[in-house]
């Protein structure tokens, strides 16, 4: 059984551009998947479609065997509770500590306004600690986010994502703006997820090189169509 589902999945954007077209997609539970294609070819709408920050035109998306397409109120906060995010520009609340930026995880939204630190049982704080550790910057704890490089920004926003318990993980070109050395700890991070909890990872990226190396599968798009979908095994030198 797939844990996502897209079945002739289209999206028009309001102002009529066209995000994706007839996407069939099957994700099995655990798999690394990599989405490459150029700027504008909808990445970024296919992965925001899957936690409902996007809605789509037609057809349906399940996640765990369920329809989403109609969530509302409980169950679609539920469905976001389940799905971490990592963005491009990390997302963290920048004058807030490392250690509230992680907890926020927990309440499945990221935004300390609500988080007091008091909110917090015991282990989600050791949890959040673990979670630092994991990535590296259990020293952090109480820095300000803004005053980490984006490289441990990034892996802020990977601990938070943990915390979430999540069954999913979408990482929206999380590379985007890091050098090349931080990258792999990035990269490796999110392989790390995938691998030891068996979270099924979906990362957006430009770069194929980088792909082939931490990818299960890779599927391209242009103009919101998909246009490639081969197990890393079946990809070759010239793809
Ligand atoms: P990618 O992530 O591959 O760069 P996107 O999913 O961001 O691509 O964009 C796919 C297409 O949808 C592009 O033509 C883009 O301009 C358009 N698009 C993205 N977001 C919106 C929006 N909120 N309103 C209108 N068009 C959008
Ligand atoms: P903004 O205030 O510009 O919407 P935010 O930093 O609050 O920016 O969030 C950026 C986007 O990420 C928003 O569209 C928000 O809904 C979304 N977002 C934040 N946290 C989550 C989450 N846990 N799951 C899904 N989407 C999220």
């Amino acid at each position: 059984e797939p844990i996502i589902e897209f079945k002739h999945v289209s999206k028009t954007y309001q102002n009529g551009t066209l995000g994706l077209k007839d996407i069939n997609l099957s994700i099995p539970k655990g798999q690394f998947l990599v989405v490459v294609g150029l700027s504008g070819a909808g990445k970024s709408t296919l992965m925001r479609t899957i936690n409902r920050m996007h809605d789509i035109s037609t057809g349906d998306i399940r996640v765990d065997g369920e329809s989403i397409v109609h969530l509302k109120g409980k169950e679609l906060r539920g469905l976001r509770r389940s799905i971490g995010m990592i963005f491009q520009n990390f997302n963290l609340v920048k004058r807030s500590s490392v250690q509230r930026n992680v907890l926020s995880g927990r309440v499945g939204y990221y935004s300390t306004w609500k988080s007091t630190l008091g909110l917090f049982s015991k282990e989600d704080k050791q949890k959040a600690i673990e979670a630092l550790q994991r990535v590296g910057l259990g020293e952090k704890l109480y820095s300000r986010a803004d005053e980490l490089s984006g490289g441990q920004q990034q892996r802020v926003a990977i601990a938070r994502a943990f915390m979430q318990d999540p069954k999913i993980v979408l990482a929206d070109e999380p590379i985007a703006s890091l050098d090349p050395l931080t990258t792999e700890s990035v990269m490796d991070d999110l392989k790390r997820l995938n691998e030891e909890f068996h979270i099924t990872v979906i990362v957006n990226l430009h770069s194929v090189s980088l792909a082939k190396r931490f990818a299960d599968r890779i599927i391209g798009l242009r103009d919101g169509e998909l246009v490639y979908d081969e197990p890393i095994s079946k990809v070759t030198e010239k793809d």
